[in-house]
């Protein structure tokens, strides 16, 4: 037996055989070629129908993982279309009269080397986009079957191994054919392990399972304790078993604590709110019984798309979730992109510290334009729910006094086109040690908070928050972070403000019972964890200390 040890994408226990995916080792063969330009039109001909294949993997991951997650396989089509990666492989052809699988080959080394050597963690994952795609061509070109899959007459689950996975890869495998992921390289802010966790499934990555393979072999996946067991002795899968037994029992239990009340046994209540990135996402909001939506993160609806999107397409994507939430709290975060989430349209500039950059409510404050299309949008979908609107990376009362100001401005635009609103809460997220430290003056302003703490532990602890070396430091526990919750719960009260956490901390069960003795109103927690963060919090009694 072997027991190896590696990083969680995301939790659960899988038990099975093991399928491992290696990529075939497609050695490209440099050939000569007499007539450059037969070669460059078997190249073009090769990019149109990887491109086709792209277009049919989007099409499928819209439908299993949801538009968000599906963009990754629209990007691959604008690599494919990029003009310096195109000039480059025919360049290769024509100069060196090579075969097209070694320009393209070529060219993807290249550019992977350049993206690897970029400072910024979303650029060096790009790396592996690139070499995907190339990857793609070339088998295209060699006209070979594409190999990952685990469909067809096969009916047993697997827990798949793999050095890596490309995003195209995980969503070609048949879901209902995967245990779990187990992959020795990539990083917890991959496409890949975003997938994973949007799919439900077990995944470890980091893990160093041996060299000579463990395709065939027996597995075990411990999403929770990190841990990877080939070949198992008895008493390992009885324990696993039984693990696997207990969770799944847990998970119906959980279910018949939908239509409960979020109570303490000495009777405290808190609202119990879901996370969300967009329209698709209120379906699992519903089924797993949340009380409304406490983070609704919008910049989700300008990722996806190609350009601004328009006013009309903002408002109907706040109103459809409005309506299906039938009345329960809906707060909208205007726009967070700058930092790692880039909007190539927005043509921000490369900084040297995009975390600490022009980001958020700078840009909005800036380019007021994008912000008021926003709240207009916003305010009108108003008139169908409830919804509350709050602001992102406040650092000082007047940027608040601004953010009313335009609010004004937008409201009395309405009022003169005739259209209909409702008065909205509105609140800001404290995430910066700034908005902590005069949360007594910004709780004059708001009608509630509700704390980052991804960004305020980043902040407070000057912690790049993406880099994966100093994943093991990065620690939301920090007793600097926790006094500083403290502090805002306590101002906000003093003025009447609720007070929520909307950052991950708040789906942490080690802390719920502390959170409720902090006085919290809400944790709002992705959708998955509600009825877990329920649980805990029926069996918390706070009159023992
Ligand atoms: C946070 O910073 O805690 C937060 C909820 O916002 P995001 O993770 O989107 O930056
Ligand atoms: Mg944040």
């Amino acid at each position: 037996m072997q027991n190896i040890t590696g990083k969680i994408a995301f939790g659960g226990i899988a038990i099975g055989k093991i399928k491992e995916i290696s990529k075939e080792n497609n050695v490209v063969r440099r050939v000569k070629i007499e007539d450059a330009k037969a070669e460059i039109a078997r190249f073009e001909a090769a990019r149109d129908q990887a491109a086709e294949e792209l277009k049919g993997l989007y099409d499928k991951a819209v439908k299993e993982v949801g538009e968000a997650n599906a963009a990754i396989f629209e990007v691959h089509q604008m690599m494919l279309e990029d003009e310096d990666y195109l000039d480059s492989v025919r360049n290769i052809i024509e100069a060196q009269s090579v075969n097209a699988e070694f320009a393209v080959a070529t060219t993807g080394d290249n550019f992977a080397r350049m993206f690897a050597d970029m400072d910024d963690d979303y650029m060096k994952e790009r790396a592996a986009d690139v070499k995907d795609i190339s990857e793609r061509v070339i088998r295209v070109l060699s006209q070979k079957e594409e190999k990952v899959n685990t469909s067809g007459a096969e009916k047993e689950k697997y827990i798949i191994a793999a050095d890596d996975l490309a995003p195209s890869e995980t969503v070609q495998l048949d879901k209902s054919k995967v245990l779990a992921f187990v992959t020795r390289h990539g990083s917890t802010n991959s496409h890949t392990a975003i997938l994973a966790r949007t799919m439900n499934i077990p995944a470890l990555i980091g893990v160093d399972f041996p060299e000579e393979g463990v395709d065939g072999q027996f597995g075990i996946v411990d999403g929770f304790d990190a841990k990877f067991f080939v070949e198992p002795d008895e008493d390992t899968k009885a324990e696993y078993r039984k693990l696997k037994e207990e969770n799944e029992q847990k998970k119906r239990l959980l279910q018949e604590l939908k239509g409960k009340e979020n109570i303490t046994k000495d009777g405290t209540k808190i609202n119990l709110y879901a996370n969300i990135g967009g329209v698709s996402d209120v379906a699992n909001v519903l089924a797993n019984d949340a009380g409304g939506i406490g983070l609704f993160r919008s910049e989700f609806l300008y990722l996806e798309s190609e350009n601004y999107p328009t006013e009309e397409a903002q408002f109907a994507a706040y109103k459809t979730v409005a309506e299906n939430m039938a009345g329960k709290k809906v707060i909208i975060r205007t726009l967070d992109i700058g930092a790692d989430k880039q909007v190539g349209y927005f043509g921000l500039e490369k900084e040297e510290n995009p975390a600490m950059g022009y980001r958020a409510i700078r840009i909005c404050l800036d380019r007021t334009e994008i912000f008021k299309t926003q709240l207009r949008a916003i305010y009108r979908a108003s008139y169908y729910g409830t919804i509350a609107i709050m602001f992102p990376m406040i650092i000082s009362v007047n940027e608040v006094k601004k953010i009313k100001e335009i609010i004004a401005e937008v409201k009395a635009g309405l009022d003169a086109d005739g259209i209909p609103y409702k008065d909205v809460e509105l609140g800001i997220m404290i995430e910066t040690p700034a908005a902590v430290m005069i949360s007594d003056l910004l709780a004059k302003e708001v009608d509630f908070f509700s704390i980052g703490t991804n960004d305020l532990t980043q902040y407070t602890l000057a912690i790049d928050r993406q880099n994966p070396k100093l994943d093991n430091i990065y620690d939301s526990h920090h007793e600097a972070v926790l006094r500083m919750l403290k502090m805002v719960v306590d101002n906000g009260h003093k003025e009447g403000c609720w007070v929520g956490i909307c950052g991950e901390l708040g789906a942490d069960e080690t802390l719920t019972e502390t959170f409720l003795r902090m006085g919290f109103d809400e944790l709002s927690v992705s959708p998955s964890m509600i009825l877990r963060i329920r649980d805990k919090i029926r069996n918390t009694d706070l009159s023992v200390k």
